[in-house]
């Protein structure tokens, strides 16, 4: 049985079927080329716009752009691939991020007929968010198509113009509308998105399109630099305006040291915000440790506001109750003042007669002597004593004394001057200071007084009696004293008893 023949057990035209399968392995090829350059070019083009995210990854991305450049070196390109793919592993991502792969997807559908059940497979896992990271979902890529026969080619003749341009097109439209351009950058989104309805060839769009997206990270760059710099600034105004806010009415001790807290905790955190802004990159993880420093801050001046408002008002509550008890203790040193007063007053009189006592009277006479002594003055001194007293009591009782002592003290005040002074000695004594009177007036006073107390009528138990009363006088003499001047009167009414009682005598 020959090998060339039909089911049918026909003769083959085996010439004409090598042939057929000749020209069916040369269009296969073609395509292959077609297909090939097309990824290529993409790789160049994906690896061209990312260059910049990442440092690590940017010389592995710059070799497998200048390996493609030069031609498929297949075995130079696997080896680049593992470097990649390592690189990718060693790299710890933080990012949640997920890759719209779609694109990916359609092209490599497109183009890997014979591999969609694995693509399938992997678009599914992708989907679920198998993978945590684009790196990975580009290793499993790698991993089924790495070994592709179809790569093994040196052969790039083809252009981009051969590529599906129509979903390239439409993918490239849909995310220049979903783009979020800056304002500066919108004309020339819409001239790329007019470019590509219209049709124009899809290498220099595509071209054009990654120059503007390259041109866009620069302007966002620096934009964040520019708002990391503002905000840098901002803090720093911040952090003065924040120690200025706490520097505000502080005035008692422990107001003090909540400042001082404060201030620690305020400079604490803006050290800590300017060194993280400082050293920041991104803006919105800058933005958001402003927002966070500037709510501790704000809340720190909040709570230092209230504990400040609390302590004024204890220290406005205690201030009341000083004010309260300094009015109380004024009120009670007056009424003691009075009390020490009447007291003073009461110490000075004499409680039976009311005339000043004998305490009062060495006072005065002291003041009085050295009145004299200085100006030169008269001053008389007279001592009166109520003559056989004894026989009163024992006659008519003691409280009939006690009445006529206090009928003798008022006659005594009766008839004496203003300027003069009057006082009880003790018992039935009494002594009168008479300032600027010379001996003879002073007698001659006195001597009028003892007559008009002999006239007067006293009574006691219903009966009159008779009082009559023996005076001693004296003048102040240059070197007198209390005593020197006192005895010299007394010695003057010693010899008015002598001689008969109810007398003046001077010396
Ligand atoms: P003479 O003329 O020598 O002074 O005789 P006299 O009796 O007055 O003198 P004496 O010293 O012997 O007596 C004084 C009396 O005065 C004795 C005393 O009981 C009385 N006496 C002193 N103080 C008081 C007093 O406050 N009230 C009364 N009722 N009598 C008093
Ligand atoms: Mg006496
Ligand atoms: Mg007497």
């Amino acid at each position: 049985m020959s090998f060339f023949k039909n089911k049918d057990d026909t003769p083959v035209k085996w010439k004409e079927k090598y042939f057929d399968l000749l020209d069916g392995q040369e269009k296969l090829e073609k395509e292959y080329k077609t297909s090939q350059d097309l990824l290529c070019k993409t790789i160049i083009r994906f690896a061209l716009a990312v260059k910049g995210l990442s440092k690590t990854l940017d010389p592995h991305l710059d070799r497998i752009r200048d390996l493609l450049k030069a031609g498929l070196k297949s075995q130079q390109l696997r080896t680049e691939l593992e470097v990649f793919s390592n690189a990718l592993m060693a790299m710890e991502d933080n990012s949640s991020s997920q890759l719209d792969a779609t694109l990916l997807f359609d092209y490599l559908h497109a183009h890997f007929a014979d591999r969609v059940t694995e693509l399938q497979k992997i678009k599914q896992r992708y989907e679920a968010h198998e993978f945590i990271n684009p790196q990975r979902l580009f290793i499993a890529l790698a991993e089924i198509l790495g070994d592709d026969d179809r790569l093994k080619t040196d052969d790039f003749a083809n252009e981009l113009a051969l590529a599906d341009t129509k979903a390239i097109g439409h993918h490239l439209i849909i995310l220049l509308e979903n783009a979020d351009l800056p304002l500066e950058f919108i004309e020339e989104g819409k001239t790329l998105k007019r470019r590509l309805q219209t049709g124009q060839s899809l290498g220099p769009v595509f071209e054009d399109a990654v120059n503007l997206l390259l041109t866009i990270k620069k302007h966002l760059l620096l934009e964040q630099q520019e708002m990391a710099d503002f905000l840098s600034t901002l803090t720093e105004e911040l952090a003065e305006l924040g120690l200025i806010t706490a520097g505000v009415n502080i005035a008692t001790e422990d107001a003090e040291k909540n400042r001082s807290r404060l201030d620690q905790d305020v400079s604490a955190q803006i050290t800590d915000l300017q060194r993280k802004s400082a050293g920041a990159t991104q803006l919105e993880p800058l933005k958001q440790l402003v927002s966070i420093r500037l709510h501790g801050i704000n809340q720190q001046l909040q709570s230092y506001a209230l504990q400040e408002q609390a302590e004024r008002e204890k220290t406005q509550k205690e201030l009341r109750n000083m004010l309260q008890k300094i009015r109380d203790m004024e009120t009670e040193t007056t009424e003691l003042q009075s009390m020490l007063e009447a007291a003073q007053s009461r110490a000075a009189r004499d409680p039976l007669t009311n005339l000043p006592n004998r305490l009062a009277f060495e006072e005065r006479l002291t003041d009085e002597i050295a009145r004299s002594h200085r100006y030169g003055t008269a001053l008389a001194l007279a001592v009166w004593d109520i003559d056989f007293f004894k026989n009163i009591n024992d006659t008519y009782g003691h409280k009939s004394g006690d009445k006529a002592l206090m009928a003798i003290a008022k006659l005594l005040s009766k008839h004496c001057r203003e300027a003069d002074f009057v006082a009880r000695f003790g018992g039935e004594e009494f002594v009168m200071l008479l300032p600027e009177t010379p001996p003879q007036s002073a007698l001659k006073m006195a001597d009028k007084l003892r007559e008009n107390i002999e006239k007067s009528s006293f009574h006691a138990n219903g009966e009159r009696i008779s009082i009559t009363l023996s005076c001693g006088i004296t003048q102040y003499i240059q070197g007198d004293d209390n005593e020197s001047i006192f005895i010299r009167a007394d010695n003057a009414l010693y010899q008015a008893k002598q001689n008969g009682r109810n007398q003046c005598i001077a010396v």
